[in-house]
């Protein structure tokens, strides 16, 4: 599998052995209630997704990169087309980083797993095989 499937896994917060099974329990972003909530094995490959006790503390490096990498892009973005303006950058960045934070937390996890969990085409049939 290509590198591509990677990252299509990683942005549907998909289970980064099989690429089947959810991450989180709660799908909806914007639903607090269960919302850090991840089952303890990928339903799909039983990859265990609570590799060790503060396994996500490392997410908060995925999660800094690409708050870094939107804030380059909004940053860019208004550049192209308004003049240099820092408080209009502020307030766009702002509404954009409050929107997508919930996102970014998720992903952050997915990429954070994804960087110690490689792809196996035959993750769930191995599962299987075995129960
Ligand atoms: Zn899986």
């Amino acid at each position: 599998m290509s590198e591509f499937s990677n990252i299509i896994a990683v942005a549907k917060l998909k289970c980064p052995k099989c690429h089947e099974g959810d991450l989180f329990i709660n799908k909806n972003n914007y639903r607090y209630k269960g919302f850090f909530n991840m089952p303890d094995r990928c339903p799909k490959c039983h990859q265990d997704f609570q590799i060790e006790t503060g396994f996500y503390y490392g997410a908060m490096y995925s999660s800094y990169a690409i708050t870094v990498a939107i804030n380059a892009g909004i940053f860019l973005l208004l550049n192209l087309f308004f003049e240099y303006n820092i408080g209009l950058f502020l307030i766009v960045d702002a509404i954009v980083l409050l929107v997508t934070m919930p996102y970014v937390f998720k992903v952050s996890r997915a990429v954070w797993l994804a960087l110690m969990v490689k792809y196996d085409s035959n993750a769930i049939k191995k599962h299987e095989s075995k129960a």
